[in-house]
């Protein structure tokens, strides 16, 4: 063997090494995620919710963070039976000729603490130290309403307003703001949904089953690195 080729072999051998570490990791596309999501109880949220509008904020950085908290193109997930429910209220909601949009359904429990790295206050986001929050086992949605051209209704606040204008209870004094969110809120308890005293876009279902958080990886969801590190806290 010449020594020009005994000379590459070592330089080939790290340039494989170098390239394998620079792949970026890559996760599973949209259908191959609802796919394994169906395995754990979750459904996509279009496929139950006839006109849903889905605009994700924790997968950009228009939210609380100022980063996504998970990545774009994520499919909006919720678990299944609380899904046949929100399709409930979607049916009421549209007798006043509204379409529900989502901000946000199933959030993989690492996302959940970012958001509680941004946001540590336990009367808005869950303490990671007691509880995951239900949106981690897809049990709770925060959503808005939307006309039939998709523009959204006057609400209290917009999504992630962490004041006490956010609360459930409307105290202001605006009638259409209070009308909107009085047909928002009976369509959603008539379909079994609780209400959360503090935020009026959070919905939860105490009827879903069971309570439990799905981690990303098991459906093959690829976090962003600085929420991707957050895993090993999970407890
Ligand atoms: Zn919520």
């Amino acid at each position: 063997m010449a020594p020009k080729s005994i000379a590459t072999l070592p330089l080939l051998l790290l340039g494989v090494l170098l390239c394998v570490q620079c792949q970026t990791p890559s996760g599973a596309g949209p259908a191959a995620i609802v796919e394994a999501a169906s395995r754990h109880g979750l459904v996509d949220v279009r496929a139950v919710v006839p006109g849903v509008v889905i605009d994700l904020r924790y997968a950009t950085a228009a939210n609380v963070a100022g980063r996504p908290l998970y990545p774009a193109g994520m499919p909006c997930l919720i678990e299944r039976r609380t899904g046949e429910q929100l399709a409930l209220a979607a049916r009421e909601l549209a007798t006043h000729g509204f379409r529900i949009k989502i901000w946000d359904a199933y959030r993989p429990p690492q996302s959940h603490l970012a958001l509680w790295k941004a946001v540590p206050n336990g009367n808005y986001v869950s303490a990671p130290s007691k509880t995951l929050s239900m949106h981690c086992a897809g049990a709770a949605v925060d959503l808005t309403l939307v006309d039939a051209q998709g523009r959204e209704l006057k609400m209290p606040t917009g999504f992630d307003h962490f004041s006490p204008k956010a609360a459930a209870d409307y105290t202001g004094t605006d009638p259409e703001v209070a009308g909107n969110l009085a047909v928002l809120q009976q369509a959603m308890r008539r379909a079994g949904f609780h209400t959360m005293k503090t935020e009026w876009w959070h919905f939860w279902n105490p009827a879903a089953t069971p309570h439990v958080a799905v981690p990303a990886d098991a459906l093959g969801i690829l976090l962003p690195p600085h929420v991707r590190n957050l895993s090993h806290r999970v407890r």
